[in-house]
């Protein structure tokens, strides 16, 4: 048989409850609640198939496991998953610059999707060109019902309206989300491209339930409610959930987020070239003593987390990096992808019942964006939490590091909260320097800027290290 019907015929396969939810809690509970050894033998199944899929169909991939020695044939299990090599964002960004447009990595050629294509995806191009992935039918409905899976563990439920107020962009993850609210049932609200007055009157006209922001675009749009005259917890939102940053595990921005919206906020994890693979659940959402813990779709998804150096796998509970293996689509069936999110894992079963292994805290921010101040090493989310725990600022922030007289030097640019008269000002700076420094252990300039001006855009950039641009 043709490795890509194979491959499909495993993925559909193991597709349980692919219309209709199994459960109240679970929507595919055999899977989520699967024992671990169940768990292993899906995953096994769908590498070996990826592998020879990828091995017939991407020129690239079937390049990097000849560097090695391999052949499909090596990888009888999940017990070889180790030979595989570790793929890197190099891997794909010199495939791409070798063989424009395209790149040779994708297993899906263009005669491949212009017959049985779904949509074209780039990933976010701030330090190389934006790299093309091509979907298919195929993963439109693995998408759906993988998104519909998470959706139903945050409590969505048909008679919920769906609306996404933050822009799709060429990204892959509210395209997908949109999806997974059809296959439960609800209906979504079309936006378009609707500046933020639009999207606010949409929502007091055609109350939407669920709505789909980042978390710093949430905050943003919320407070321009709130000076609006309508308070955004009178909206009818009672769902929300955060991708594409890290929000919805950070306690300041959660709790921010909810206080606002009166409403509770979920958060899902992802990457192009995965997938949607990591969710919260309603248990961990109700979580307010700890960051929230987020689940993994383990049928789907083959998660490591290694050290970031040597790139060997960590024990359970250790933090590292996450590696991924995505097998869930024709476009995007990478085993081993390096995503350099820092987390930690654990199996313990969660109190929603469900066996799937959950990052702990979720995650803290990526390797390229992992900070070394004088010495100390510092989580991107870390800095969150304090900046959004302060309460007299608005939502947005920027943090630029820079050498100066050998010495580094940490500025902190942030708004004041509407509302507040400039001759509070000096004290609000004040109190950030002060709970920056004590949280952090390092010292911090604050510049305020008027309420507005710090980018809320989907992806923002928020640490700028100018001491890695020098070189
Ligand atoms: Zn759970």
């Amino acid at each position: 048989m043709d490795s890509r019907e194979r491959y499909r015929q495993v993925l559909t396969k193991y597709r349980s409850n692919p219309t209709e939810p199994g459960g109240d809690v679970c929507w595919s509970p055999e899977l989520e609640c699967a024992p671990r050894s169940r768990l292993r033998e899906i995953q096994s199944d769908k590498l070996v198939a990826a592998v020879a899929f990828l091995w017939d169909y991407s020129p690239l991939y079937r390049r990097i496991l000849a560097q090695v020695k391999l052949a499909p044939s090596d990888i009888k299990s999940i017990d070889d998953l180790y030979k595989l090599p570790i793929l890197r964002r190099e891997h794909f960004v010199d495939s791409h610059l070798a063989h424009p447009p395209w790149g040779d990595y994708s297993p899906i050629s263009q005669s491949m999707w212009s017959q049985d294509g779904w949509l074209l995806f780039t990933t976010g191009g701030t330090t190389a060109a934006p790299r093309p992935f091509r979907m298919t039918r195929f993963d439109r409905d693995m998408a759906a019902w993988l998104f519909a899976r998470g959706f139903w563990a945050m409590g969505v439920r048909p008679g919920d309206v769906g609306s996404f107020i933050t822009n799709y962009g060429p990204h892959i993850f509210f395209w997908e989300a949109q999806q997974g609210l059809h296959h439960i049932g609800c209906p979504v609200i079309a936006l378009g491209g609707a500046d933020l007055k639009r999207r606010i009157d949409f929502q007091r006209n055609f109350p939407a339930t669920v709505l789909g922001a980042t978390a710093s675009f949430a905050l943003f749009m919320g407070e321009r409610m709130k000076a609006q005259g309508f308070d955004p917890r009178e909206s009818g939102v009672r769902i929300l959930f955060n991708g594409a940053e890290p929000g919805g595990c950070v306690p300041a921005t959660k709790r921010r987020v909810e206080e606002l919206w009166g409403a509770t906020l979920h958060e899902w994890f992802g990457a192009t070239e995965v997938g949607p693979s990591g969710h919260s659940c309603v248990f961990e959402a109700g979580q307010k003593q700890r960051p929230m813990n987020l689940h993994f779709i383990e049928d789907a998804y083959i998660v490591e987390v290694v050290d970031p150096t040597t790139l060997e796998p960590v024990g359970e509970g250790h933090d590292g990096v996450l590696v991924m293996s995505g097998l869930y689509s024709e476009g995007t069936p990478f085993p081993r992808y390096l995503l350099g999110d820092y987390t930690r894992l654990t199996t313990s079963r969660c109190e929603c019942g469900r066996t799937t292994m959950r990052a702990i805290g979720g995650m803290y921010g990526r390797m390229d964006d992992m900070l070394s101040i004088r010495g100390s090493h510092l989580y991107p989310s870390a800095i969150e939490d304090v900046v959004r725990g302060v309460r007299d600022i608005s939502e947005a922030y920027e943090v630029v590091i820079e050498k100066r007289d050998g010495q580094d030097h940490v500025t902190v640019r942030c708004e004041p909260r509407p509302g507040i008269p400039e001759a509070r000002w000096a004290e609000v700076v004040q109190t950030v320097v002060r709970e920056v420094s004590s949280a952090l252990e390092v010292k911090v300039a604050v510049e305020l800027k008027p309420y507005g001006t710090v980018s809320r855009e989907f992806k923002a950039k928020r640490i700028y290290d100018l001491r890695k641009a020098k070189g």
